[in-house]
Formats: C-alpha cells, structure tokens, sequence
C-alpha cells in the first residue's frame, strides 16, 4: 500500500492540501530550524557514528574534558567568519549559551562584597532569560537591577555592575555597544547572532567576555553546546570551576557531533552554509516587510544596510525576530489581537518593555514562517478593507 504520511498541523483532507482555517501560526520560540534543509542536503558528511565502548571515559587522554581539536576548529572558525578575536584568548564550553550566561555573571561578580551583590543590567528590550535566571539563582553574590538607562550618565552608580549586552539583539536585530562604563563594570558579549545569516558582521568582536551558540550557528538547538572567548586569565578559571562543579564538562558526544557539524559548516570557508542562512533569512524579511508596509495598525524595527566584512557587500537586514508593534491606542495587549486571529508571538512585557510590542520568530521552519506570513497577511488586508 501507500505510504502513510502525517499531514502538517495545518493541513488535512485526503491529500493534506486542504488549509485548516483554525490552525495557528506559532511564532513564539526561536528554534532556528531555518538551516534544516543545509543538514539534509549534507546528510551523509555530517553524520557520526559512536560505538559502545567509544568514548567511555569522563576524560579525553590528556586528562583534559574538551576536545583540543575542537577548541582549533571554533577558532578557525571565528578566523574565517571574521566576527571575534581569538588569539591569545581562553575558551570555554558549555551546555549552550544557557549554562555559559550564569557561569559568565558567577566569575564577573564580586564575591568578597556580601552586603552590596553585583548589579545585573542589560538594556531593554532584552533577552528574558537573563532576568529570569539571575533571579532564579538567588545568589548572594549578584542581583538582577533592569534596564541600564537607570545607571548610566554616573546616576545611582555605586557598586558593581555586570552588563549583558546582546549583539545583534534578541528580540531587535539591532547591533548594540555597552552602555556602562568606568572600573567597577564587567561586561558579557552576547553574541549568539552574531553571524552572516542574521546581521552584516562589520568586524571581529574583541571583547573581555564573548558568549556564542551552536544553536543559532548550525542549527542545532538540541545539542546543547556553546563556548566563551574570555581575555582574562582568572575569570576563565572561575568560569572552569562553575562547568566542573555543575556538569564536569560538556558530554564528549556532543563534542564530537559539533566538532563534525563545524567541519562541514566552513568548508570553503563557510560560504555555502552562510549562502544559505543570509539568503533564507533575506527572503523572509523581505517578504514580512512587503505585508508590514500596506499597515498602518501594525509596524516593525527598521534596520539600516551595513557593510559586512565576512562577504565584503553592503547587506541588507536579515533579523531573526521581527519586533512588532501594536500602534493603536486601544491595541495595548498586543499578543491578545494576534492571538486572536490565530498567531502567537511573545509578549514585550518579558523583554521589559510594554505589551504593545511582541516578538514574532522568523528562524523557524519554511512551513511555520509560510503560515506566520499567511496569517499576517490576512490580518492586514482585513485592516484595509476596514478603512
Ligand atoms: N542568548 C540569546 C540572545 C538567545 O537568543 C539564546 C537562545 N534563544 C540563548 C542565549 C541561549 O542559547 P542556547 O540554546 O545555546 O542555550
């Protein structure tokens, strides 16, 4: 008989050809599933194959828990996309960004100051994971204090600071410097977007603390593995402690999987997988602008063509979220009007900012962005023929 296939959420009938009008476009998380099909079209080079007696041992044979050839690999990487500096510069892994961003705020904080906790900022919109799991860690050492436009120009500025800045950021696309300043600020780069699918790369990043993912890099959310470019020699040793007393490393599996997927990725100097990703990326934002620009009642961030060092060409903006805009007075609880019309984004609220604004993700599947499109487009044409 015929092959039984599931027919996509948003299809049924006999054929799945039949468009299911209640169906919801979800555009919540960022599972960066956009770079699915590079994977599949490099099936058989990307795969790996690991035994059962193979790699047993909670240490590689030096003793170590991180693969040297890894370690070269990221940085030939880093070298060749010409977004950070690595030279002369500490590496760790981590189980993702996720685990290195509370390592990273553990080592920046001052320990020997009990009464007064280091002073968590970043600028708003942020990312909510930062507020979520500083305040979830409840250290006595470190306390999440909001927005940076509270602290700068020198007002209310005693005690340490540690500044998360996200470059592009999560949720604005926008390239961003640190805002704080002076001696008794540490800074964290995040930098999970900072590469040719998301952002014209102006020049190699050369900060104290960098942070970068495979998720938002290769695609693959699910291995759980990031890595931190740090310059100073003791906070490197206090960011090994915290990945030793947590998890005693990143699994060697995941080590190996990755060390392979980044093979793959900078072949020919990583011009097909980044191809791929800008392309992918410039093609939705292009089509999500055309819908936003026939509203009035809806708008999205504006960004500016920049310079990119990694393929030499003005590019135009490729963000990985749009941020939208509710613009009607009434519209005050955005996500309620697209929910209600069948789309789900994220709340502004969570990113410290008001809930007239939403995040919609673009990094997601063909599939969920088509129907994200589908669904804004209907919404927008129903606007007009309202007026
Ligand atoms: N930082 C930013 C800005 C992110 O958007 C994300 C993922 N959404 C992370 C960190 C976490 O990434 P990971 O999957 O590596 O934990």
């Amino acid at each position: 008989g015929e092959p039984v296939c599931e027919c996509n959420p948003c299809y049924g009938g006999p054929h799945c050809s039949v468009f299911l009008p209640e169906c919801v476009a979800d555009a919540d998380s960022g599972d960066p599933m956009f770079l699915e099909p590079f994977w599949v079209k490099h099936a058989a080079r990307s795969t790996i194959v690991v035994p059962g007696w193979h790699r047993m041992s909670y240490e590689f044979n030096d003793g170590s828990l991180v693969s040297k050839e890894l370690d070269a690999q990221i940085r030939r990487l880093h070298a060749a996309v010409g977004n950070a500096v690595t030279d002369g510069r500490f590496i760790v892994f981590g189980g993702g960004a996720t685990q290195l961003l509370h390592a990273a705020v553990h080592a920046l904080s001052a320990t020997n100051h009990p009464l007064s906790p280091s002073r968590v900022v970043a600028s708003t919109p942020y990312y909510p994971v930062y507020r979520e799991q500083t305040e979830f860690f409840n250290s006595q050492d470190y306390k999440f204090e909001g927005d940076t436009s509270l602290y700068n120009n020198g007002r209310f500025s005693l005690g340490n600071f540690v500044e998360l800045v996200t470059s592009p950021n999560n949720p604005d696309g926008k390239l961003k410097k640190a805002v704080l300043q002076g001696p008794s600020v540490k800074t964290i780069h995040d930098l999970a977007y900072y590469w040719p699918h998301y952002t014209p790369v102006p020049a190699p990043a050369d900060e104290d603390l960098m942070i970068f993912t495979l998720s938002k890099l290769t695609g693959h959310g699910g291995s759980r593995f990031g890595w931190a470019i740090i310059k100073d020699e003791a906070v490197y040793q206090r960011m090994l402690t915290y990945m030793t007393l947590s998890t005693y490393g990143v699994p060697r599996e995941t080590q190996l999987r990755v060390l392979k997927l980044l093979k793959v990725a900078i072949e020919n100097e990583g011009k097909e997988m980044f191809n791929f990703g800008y392309q992918t990326m410039r093609n939705r934002w292009t089509k999500l602008s055309k819908t936003m620009s026939k509203s009035k009642r809806f708008s999205i961030q504006e960004l500016e063509p920049q310079r990119c060092s990694f393929s030499q060409k003005l590019r135009k903006p490729t963000p990985a979220f749009a941020w939208l805009k509710c613009e009607r007075e009434e519209d005050k609880d955005c996500n309620a009007v697209l929910n209600s019309n069948n789309i789900t984004g994220r709340d502004g609220s969570l990113f410290g900012a008001e809930s007239r604004y939403v995040r919609l993700s673009l990094v997601k599947s063909e599939d969920d962005f088509d129907l994200l499109l589908r669904r804004m487009g209907m919404l927008v044409s129903r606007e007009n023929d309202d007026s």
